[in-house]
């Protein structure tokens, strides 16, 4: 598809459309829609910024390329005096104190946000059922779920609710439901856009990353949002990706052979993925079959380090500085009070889970053990990555399950993650397409090699 940042601005320079009233028709679409995508809308402050774009324009000004362009926020970002909630019960009521660094860059470039989308709370989850504004809907089938943690956002992207969405990706958050509801989705390299802002789940793996529906749109958006902060020591200054996306330098693609034969893979999605290469070698491209840890491995190792992560993160949410307070009889008493009643179930789990692998008896059994495997599989994808330029994988073992499925099996929503968590160990840059199996396609290559992953993209976009 084109890009429709591109588009909306053409319509908006040639006054076709008034930036008042496309804001008036996307936040009508977004306040009337049964998908569960919205936590809060940003109505007031909506409007009034397209008010001003519209005296831009009007003033014959001219207006950057994001200048009016709506979009959508997952609901764990803060933006200075909105509800930011995390779609959690405990932080229902909580305001913002300041503005993330990734929504502020898109804030400065004039983007207009709308709505704080719904998501799995704290980014726990793979369906959005997690959450206590209602399981977000599948934008292709309803009784679907939507995917998540970013459900909200991708489903928001593909009703044309808003023109990009920005998710967060810890293990798969952006691009499994970018795959589910059939939009584009980019975890960028680690680092390339900074968390400052962004509420941590997983500190070592947390990106920051936009969905979309063209490859375009998210090129432009992350330019916007890349570079060193100095609020986020992990971030970097890294080159701005240009707009000569057509001269794909790949000659090898490499892919998983035990994510393509293992038990869990649908028959259909390990069909649709080799006919994908089929397509790939008859343009002359080489394709290699990679031996790689297996599934269970990684989805081990990262709920291991990830549960560990989130256990430290949340433990200041005890009802004091931040969160609905729940008094108990002493202190002590209300933390455990109001922990135990404002967290969800899938969010206690990982809290207990988090805390036992880091406790005196167990980190170096379980805690260290996964940090040597994280160790050993950023190795090997820098040994993989010596011998192909980009490797190629299904999004998904299976399609999206039905509403309410999911929730009585933490432990398949776990393996369900099997082919993204790999990649948010590794730091790496992975975008899903929504092409080549029912839930799109990764294409993942070296760290900071974002520019390459983007180009293969548009050539992968062409052949199929
Ligand atoms: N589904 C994975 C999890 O629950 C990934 C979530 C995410 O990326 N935030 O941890």
């Amino acid at each position: 598809m084109e890009s429709q940042i591109k588009k909306i601005h053409q319509q908006l320079m040639s006054k076709e459309i008034t930036c008042t009233s496309l804001v008036q028709e996307k936040l009508g679409l977004l306040k009337q829609n049964t998908h569960n995508t919205v936590n809060s809308l940003l109505a007031e402050t909506a409007l009034a910024l397209a008010k001003k774009v519209d005296a831009k324009i009007e003033n014959g000004e001219e207006i950057g390329l994001l200048e009016g362009i709506p979009f959508g926020i997952k609901d764990v970002y803060m933006v200075q005096g909105t509800y930011t909630t995390a779609s959690s019960n405990l932080l229902k009521k909580y305001k913002a104190a300041y503005t993330a660094t990734s929504i502020q860059k898109l804030l400065d470039a004039g983007a207009i946000p709308l709505v704080k989308e719904n998501c799995d709370a704290f980014g726990h989850g793979s369906s959005s059922e997690n959450t206590i504004f209602g399981a977000v809907k599948n934008a292709i089938n309803s009784e679907l779920v939507g995917g998540g943690s970013s459900g909200g956002s991708a489903v928001n992207v593909a009703k044309d609710y808003t023109v990009f969405s920005i998710g967060g990706d810890t293990g798969g958050s952006i691009r499994q439901p970018a795959g589910y509801n059939k939009v584009y989705g980019f975890k960028p390299t680690y680092g390339r856009i900074s968390r400052y802002g962004l509420m941590a789940y997983a500190s070592s793996t947390d990106c920051v990353g936009p969905i979309a529906k063209s490859i375009e749109d998210i090129r432009i958006v992350l330019n916007v949002m890349s570079g060193k902060d100095v609020r986020d020591q992990t971030s970097y200054v890294s080159e701005v990706v240009s707009e000569d996306l057509h001269t794909s330098k790949v000659k090898t693609v490499g892919y998983y052979t035990n994510f393509i034969e293992s038990d869990a893979i649908s028959k259909e999605i390990k069909a649709d993925f080799l006919s994908t290469l089929e397509k790939i070698k008859a343009k002359g491209i080489k394709v290699k079959a990679l031996d790689f840890f297996n599934a269970d491995v990684l989805v081990s190792t990262y709920y291991t380090l990830a549960m560990a992560e989130t256990a430290s993160n949340l433990s200041r949410l005890d009802g004091t500085n931040y969160g609905d307070r729940v008094e108990g009889k002493n202190l002590k008493d209300t933390y455990a009070i109001t922990r135990s009643e404002k967290f969800s179930e899938e969010t206690k789990r990982r809290i207990v889970g988090g805390n036992q692998v880091l406790s005196q008896g167990f980190s170096d059994e379980i805690y260290l053990k996964a940090q040597n495997l994280r160790n050993q599989i950023s190795a090997r994808f820098s040994e993989d990555f010596e011998t192909v330029d980009v490797v190629l994988s299904p999004v998904t073992p299976a399609n999206p399950p039905k509403i309410g499925e999911s929730l009585n099996d933490p432990l398949a929503m776990y393996l369900s993650d099997a082919y993204t968590v790999g990649f948010s160990l590794g730091a790496l840059p992975t975008l899903t397409i929504p092409k080549g199996t029912s839930t799109g396609l990764q294409i993942t290559a070296g760290k900071k090699k974002d520019a390459e992953v983007l180009q293969f993209s548009n050539f992968l976009n062409d052949i199929l």
